[in-house]
This record gives structure tokens, sequence and C-alpha cells, in this order.
């Protein structure tokens, strides 16, 4: 038999290649960025059109390349950072395999400029996939340009495979941050679509964190340092009161490199230990220094794990240097030697009152506390004889002959609601004290979780939560799409201060949020003005909704404003919902109760979940029978 093994063409086998480096958009924008960095530019500029599927373009002002290097950095394997093997364990370069821009050459178009300081002409160089197009002398400042559009022209496939714009966007802003944070003393700037999102002046760690994740940060941070032989530590965790409900800002970075390590990030938590309340995340910006040849960072493609030779040992100091900040921090403030004095307070700021009234999450905050109308079970819609829903199922029995009973607690959930939403929109509250206590009909509170409720064909068992979460979630809906939402004034404006992603995010869902009842008075780069909120959101949950929100839709924001108002709705349900554990008194339970099949669908959580589940007398009975 003939021999049928033959060597793959470059062009081929560097596009098998850009398969394992160029996943997105964002992956061009990490190699270019490392490009860049590695050429020691002290600038670095990236500009993205349309979340990088039209464009994706870094300028730097670094070493530049000469006119063969300009040529052969197309060039698999072709790098100028490693010259043998051994070099691979005193890296300290971002690059080193030499794959990058042969990769991308291979699935986009490329246009390249450069120029090397000492020379007097650069070279200007147009490949698109993988074929040189042309190759010019132009007059260039120093530094490189690296343009890339049309990215996986010739991998239809992977083009439809992209997400959302929002989605490609956030991958990138990513990248970006991870680059930027790791290096302070370069001055990046980032446009998007024509518009400058970030510009940051070169500056020290903190002041770089703060530059990026909006002024609020800087009161949050507590230094971390540490020195032994094994590791070097230094950077920056979040006071435990800041937590958040996301892992959003959680970096770690091993030589200047962004990593990811599961057993690290277990380290940081386990420092945390009694301070976090269930499932709060703190941020951390953490710098770790190790000798290069203790670390392997081989073993991942895009090179975001690597292996640590002495990963216990860096466990056990970076907990303990953390847990001896976050100690020190809770006994006296830190003395911060590194402060930079551009974050303090102006001088004739510092002894002014406050205008703007801090915000604070309430501790105590009870939305069914007695002493004030509970806003939260209020509801717009309201059936006739919804303030004892039972009567439902006592009208029906009485103009009905009664073998109907038993049918109808045999009838599924749904059927309840559909005779439920006979329902005529009523506005006023849902429930009417007198009627309730003349109803004669107990609710009871078991584990501060469900609430059973006799009815006339046995009894009823509601999760409390779920219930909450449909009430809430359909009362937003109801607003937005169907009414003027009513909102609440503020006496004071609130200020809410977000990232500039974040902040985009917002601008984004405005209108949705409009509709929800909140009422922005301004929106900045990094904080918005709220003067109204939604009738069920108290001033101090503004801040949870929103992040929780921004936390939900970090994957990106649905396209059509149906599934927008949607998931908006379902996760200021989320948010406001009382929680399991919560104690309700007979007045909320029976409000509670009532409000949940008042809703359209009672019978699921907005997460299609059951909301309650019955039980007929029979089913009791044939229990005892046993
Ligand atoms: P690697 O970074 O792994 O070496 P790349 O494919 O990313 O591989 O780049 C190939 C080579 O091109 C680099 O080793 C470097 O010499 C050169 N190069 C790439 N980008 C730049 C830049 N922005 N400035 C100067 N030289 C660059
Ligand atoms: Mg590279």
């Amino acid at each position: 038999m003939s021999s049928i093994i033959q060597l793959l063409p470059d062009h081929v086998a560097n596009q098998i290649a850009a398969g394992e480096v160029v996943q997105r958009p964002a992956s061009v924008v990490k190699e270019l960025l490392e490009n860049a960095v590695d050429a020691k530019a002290t600038d670095i500029k990236l500009i993205i059109k349309d979340a990088g599927k039209s464009l994706v373009q870094v300028i730097d002002n670094g070493s530049g390349m000469s006119v063969t290097d300009a040529r052969l950095c197309f060039e698999r394997h072709a790098t100028s950072k490693i010259r043998q093997a051994e070099d691979l364990f005193s890296l300290h370069t971002k690059g080193f395999r030499g794959e990058a821009l042969a990769s991308i050459a291979a699935i986009a178009h490329m246009e390249m400029k450069t120029k090397q300081e000492q020379e007097e002409l650069g070279t200007h160089i147009i490949i698109e996939g993988s074929k040189f197009v042309s190759q010019d002398v132009a007059v260039l400042p120093k530094g490189t340009s690296f343009a890339v559009k049309n990215l996986f022209f010739n991998i239809p496939a992977r083009r439809n495979f992209l997400k959302s714009e929002t989605v490609e966007h956030r991958h990138i802003v990513d990248e970006f941050q991870r680059v930027a944070l790791a290096h302070p003393n370069i001055h990046f700037t980032y446009y998007h679509n024509g518009g400058e999102l970030f510009n940051l002046p070169q500056s020290n760690f903190r002041q770089r964190i703060v530059n990026i994740f909006s002024g609020k940060t800087n009161e949050k941070l507590v230094p971390v340092h540490e020195d032994t032989e094994i590791v070097s530590i230094q950077g920056f965790v979040s006071k435990p009161e800041f937590a958040k409900k996301n892992r959003g800002e959680q970096f770690f970075f091993v030589n200047d490199r962004f990593i990811k390590s599961g057993y690290l990030h277990h380290a940081v938590m386990a420092a945390y230990e009694g301070l976090l309340k269930d499932g709060a995340q703190p941020s951390y910006f953490l710098y770790l220094s190790v000798p290069p040849h203790t670390i392997d960072i081989n073993i991942h493609p895009t090179k975001t794990e690597i292996k640590f030779d002495d990963e216990h040992a860096l466990y056990a100091i970076l907990r303990s240097a953390i847990k001896h900040s976050l100690g020190q921090f809770n006994v006296a403030p830190v003395l911060d030697f590194d402060r930079d004095s551009n974050l303090d307070t102006p001088y004739n700021y510092q002894n002014k009152e406050a205008s703007t009234p801090t915000i604070q999450v309430d501790g105590n905050f009870n939305p069914f506390s007695d002493d004030k109308p509970n806003k939260h079970f209020s509801t717009h819609r309201k059936t006739d004889n919804a303030s004892s829903w039972e009567s439902l199922y006592v009208g029906l029995k009485h103009d009905t002959d009664s073998s109907l009973e038993g049918e109808l607690a045999q009838h599924t959930i749904t059927d309840i609601a559909d005779i439920e939403f006979e329902s005529e929109e009523v506005t006023g509250s849902l429930f009417d004290e007198n009627e309730i206590e003349h109803s004669g009909n107990r609710t009871y509170q078991i584990h501060k979780k469900y609430i059973v409720n006799p009815i006339k064909s046995g009894i009823v068992i509601v999760d409390q939560q779920r219930a909450h979460q449909r009430i809430l979630y359909e009362q937003f809906l109801t607003n937005m799409t169907v009414h003027q939402a009513s909102s609440q004034q503020l006496l004071f404006p609130i200020n809410l201060f977000f990232s500039s992603t974040e902040m985009e995010l917002i601008s984004e869902l405005q209108l949705s949020l409009v509709n929800t009842g909140f009422v922005f008075e301004d929106a900045n780069d990094d904080h918005v003005v709220i003067s109204g909120l939604p009738v069920n959101v108290s001033e101090g949950e503004a801040s949870i909704v929103l992040e929780q929100l921004l936390s939900d839709l970090q994957d990106g924001i649905p396209e059509s404003s149906f599934s927008q108002n949607d998931s908006i709705a379902k996760s200021m349900a989320k948010s406001l919902a009382v929680k399991t554990g919560s104690y309700l008194t007979e007045k909320e339970q029976e409000n509670l109760v009532n409000g949940l099949f008042a809703c359209k669908e009672p019978n699921v959580s907005p997460f299609q979940k059951p909301t309650f589940i019955t039980m007929r007398v029979e089913d009791l009975d044939k229990k005892f029978a046993i």
C-alpha cells in the first residue's frame, strides 16, 4: 500500500493552530496587548469596533521591528523571546511560543506598521489569510501598530459562533483589564466604537485599580504585603463589609501575568473565614512574584493556569498574609504608606457635611414590619374575591354540585391558576385586614420557610421565598409592560458608583429600568444619580438590586426588549423577595398567600420551581390508615 502521510501546508497548519490560540476577538486583544508589553511600550492604545468583529487594533510605542523581523514575525514558531529550551525556565515575557501572529494572520485581514527607534523609515505589511498582499516602506512613528479586520473571514462556522456584541465586548474588557492591572506603569487607552472607555495614566497598583473600577473602590481596599523566599506578595483585598455577590473583581497575577487558580482562591477565602456572609465574595488584586524556575506556564495553551512547585507553602503564606492584613485592619486603621495623595479627599471637602445620603444597607430592614405600609405585598392586581383566596373554592362549591370539590382538588395546579385568573385589575392593597381577621383561617409558618394554610379540601403549603419571587416578578413585569410604573421620589437623590463596564450595561438597560420605576437624574462616567425608585425598592436596597442585576446579566443583555424585561423582573424579584429563614407575622403570611394566588401563574416561581403544594384530606386520611 502506498504511503498516505503528508506534511500539512503551512497555511493549513496555521489555521489549525489558530483554533487553539484565537477563540474570539478577545483572544486577539490579549495576544496583541501582551506583545506590546513585551516590546517594552510605555503607551498602548486599544481600538475596537463592533466588539472586535470589525476591528481590533493595538498601537504601541515599543521597540518596533526591523524589516526582516517584520516579515518573520508572521511565521509559525517565530519568536524573539526564547532561543533554547532552558530559556523556558527563566521567562520574563508574556509570549514565547511564536504562534500568535501566525495564527491571527491565518484567519483575518491584518495590517502591520512598525518602526524601530534608530531607523528612519518603517515597514508596512498587509497579510490576509496567511498570504502576503503587500510590503512597503513607510514614514512611521516609533513602535508598532497591528490592525486585525474581518476576524474568522475564512472560517464562517467560527464567526457564526461568536456571541452577542455585549458578550464579546465583555470578554475584551476582561482581557484589557487583566493586562492593564498587571502593568500600572504603562499608559493604556481603550476606545470602543469611537468612544474612550478607559484612559489609564501611568500610576501605581492602587491607583490603577481605582482608575479601572471607579473611585468608590479606594476605600474598600486593604493592602497586603508579604516577603518570603518562595514568594513575595503585594496587592489589595477588599474589606469584608464590601464583599459582593459576584466574583467579578478577583485577580491573581503571577510574575505580571494574570492567572486563574481555584486553589489560591480557596486560600483567600480561607483567610476571610468567619468574616463573610454566606456566598459573599471579596474583591482581590494580588500580585505574586516567584522565581521563574519554580513555575511551569506551559500547561495551558492560553496560559491562564500555571503550576507551582510548592503549592502548599504558597497557600499557607497567602492565607496568613491576608488574614494578617484583615486583622490589622479590624483592630486599627492600617497605616498605608503607599497611599496616593491624589486619592485622598480634597482638603475643602474634608470637613464638609456630606450632602448626599450615604448608601447603607439597613441590616434591620424588615419588609414586613407593621409600622409602615407593606409595600412589598401591595400589588396593582387584585381580584374581587382575592382578599381570601380560599373563597374561590367556597364560592365554587356553593353554586355547583358538591362532587366538584373533590374533582377540583384533583385538578392540576394549573387549573387553579386558570380559575384564579378571572381577576380584574383593581388598584389598592390586596390585603384587607378586616376580611382576613374574620376569615378565621389561620396560617402557620414552619421553619421560617413554609406557610401552611388549611383550605376546604385539605391544606396548602407555600414556599415563602418562591411565592414572594412570583408576586414581585409579576408586579415588575406588569409595571414594565402595561402600566406606567409608579415610583417613589427620593428627598435626596442617591449616587451609586459603578465601573465603566457596569455603567455601559446600565445605560443599555436604562429604558427598561425606568419602566420598573427607577428615575435616573443623571448618568456619568462612573456613577448614576437616582432620584426615584420603584415602589417596592427601599433606598438601602437600590444598590443591591442593581449589583445583582449586573451580575445576572454579565453574560450579556438579551436582544429583545421582551426578554430584557423578563431578565430584569426576574433578577429584581430574586433580590427583593423575602428569604427562607425570615420570620413572618401572621398578617404577612396571609398577605403572601393572597398575593400568590392573585398571580397569573401562581404555581411556579419565576425560575420554574413549584411555589406550593396541596394535600387533600383524603391523602392525610390514607396516611393515617396505615
Ligand atoms: P511570541 O510573543 O510568542 O514571541 P508572537 O507571534 O506573538 O509570538 O510574536 C512573534 C514575534 O513578533 C515576537 O517574538 C516579537 O519579536 C515580534 N513582535 C510581535 N509583536 C510585536 C510588537 N508589538 N512590537 C515589537 N515586536 C513584536
Ligand atoms: Mg506574543
